[in-house]
């Protein structure tokens, strides 16, 4: 397709504030934005969109998450993440079949691509079913199996490898695979550093909770004699590391934050699962102060509990600001390109998160007419403290559009829902 997107307002990131917008044609060519100019003729074969309406934004990048346990919704309010998991999660994970997860991971992507969200981030089983979902509803993922249990490591580890090599760099790109250990306190230190690895001779990167609650930390330096992060890196798994995103990191030394930085690592913020499971507020300062790349995730959809990256990034900055007692402590610039440019970096998509000439076609159409974005004194501060999933229109991923005027276009969203709640029933009875 090459299509020019005529009059549409971009935010003027360049300018170091972010809250500047300019009015721009865009010449969308295949799956890249080739040109960006206050003028372009189109070419001859070209269609032309009037985006006159419209603020114009890459789309989210949602760096943590498990698409199925939309599924899992509403089951368990009031409880900690040991109890959530395991006497909550892992039972109904048990009964669900691979149709359950595709079901469930639609249903996520399009909560997902309804609030302007682009490309996402998944660990779980099944994950065969969730490729089917990322490639029917158009979007861009890295997916990974995760690995919850201790017993017959080996037969995972090859079936994670199998799912890597199956699936990495396909559907023209959009999909990557990455290895998913799922937690230090269900996967041994052997088969962390086998996935390590393995990761590194495959060249993807690693998915992995760690430092999500203080629980963890105590029970594993109860038996290891330190945390997590400073017993792999003191083990060497993270010596030449493979590209590691590291989701939660809630509680956090400035020895661990060290490591990470030292070892390229990516930080996954997300912030509402961790405030409803009460695991804990992360010390910001120390954070934003590291040098390490923190982007945002939304987390499962049965401890967030949705898939709106919009609210995720106005949480963690009233969070951010509220826990350091100190507005300035976030800029509206700095969290945008959390859930933008920093989230695609660390789930190897380098020219995503961005509208800039080169970059994936990979855009989000926000109606300006919203009330939200009225009066438009600073277009960016609406988009981030003002408006809401309402007001996204029309969203495009590499070049093709997959929702238009409120409507997606590669899921069925009736059949979804009605399979969803069907499924959901048989597996809260059980
Ligand atoms: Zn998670």
């Amino acid at each position: 397709m090459v299509l020019v997107l005529r009059s549409a307002r971009i935010l003027d990131t360049g300018r170091g504030s972010g809250d500047a917008t300019q009015t721009v044609d865009i010449l969308v060519d295949g799956m890249k934005i080739a040109r960006i100019a206050d003028h372009i003729d189109p070419p001859e074969d070209a269609s032309v969109f009037d985006a006159s309406r419209y603020l114009i934004t890459p789309g989210f990048v949602n760096a943590h998450g498990h698409f199925a346990m939309t599924l899992l919704r509403g089951l368990a309010d009031e409880v900690s993440l040991e109890v959530w998991l395991k006497q909550y999660m892992f039972p109904r994970e048990a009964l669900m079949n691979g149709d359950d997860v595709y079901y469930g991971s639609l249903l996520a992507l399009a909560e997902g691509m309804m609030s302007g969200t682009t490309t996402f981030a998944d660990m779980y089983f099944s994950e065969d079913d969730v490729a089917r979902a990322v490639g029917e509803a158009g979007v861009r993922a890295n997916l990974s199996t995760g690995t919850a249990s201790l017993d017959n490591e080996h037969g995972k580890l090859q079936k994670s490898e199998e799912f890597v090599v199956r699936w990495n760099n396909k559907a023209d790109g959009r999909i990557k695979a990455s290895f998913g250990p799922h937690a230090p306190y269900t996967a041994s230190p052997e088969f962390v550093q086998e996935n390590f690895e393995r990761a590194r001779e495959l060249g993807v990167i690693v998915q992995f909770h760690l430092h999500e609650t203080r629980k963890e930390i105590e029970d594993f330096t109860a038996v290891h004699g330190t945390s997590p992060i400073t017993y792999y890196a003191e083990q060497g798994f993270f010596d030449n590391p493979p590209r590691l995103l590291a989701a939660h990191c809630v509680h956090m030394t400035a020895r661990d934050t060290e490591i990470l930085r030292e070892a390229g690592a990516s930080i996954v913020l997300n912030i509402q699962s961790n405030l409803k499971l009460g695991s804990g507020i992360p010390d910001y300062r120390l954070l934003l102060g590291s040098g390490v790349n923190l982007c945002i995730g939304t987390d499962g959809a049965a401890s967030n509990d949705n898939v709106d990256m919009l609210e995720e990034l106005r949480v963690l900055g009233l969070v951010m600001k509220g826990s350091t007692q100190d507005a300035a402590d976030i800029s509206n610039t700095s969290l945008l390109a959390m859930g933008w440019s920093n989230g695609a970096k660390a789930l190897g998509f380098e020219d995503v998160g961005t509208v800039s000439e080169g970059a994936a076609a990979d855009l989000v159409l926000w109606d300006l007419d919203d009330e939200s974005f009225c009066p438009q004194n600073n277009v960016a501060s609406h988009l981030l403290w003002s408006a809401n999933s309402r007001a996204v229109d029309s969203v495009m991923v590499a070049g093709s559009w997959v929702m238009e005027n409120g409507q997606l276009l590669g899921i069925d969203l009736d059949k979804v829902r009605f399979e969803v709640a069907r499924r959901a029933r048989r597996l809260a009875s059980g």
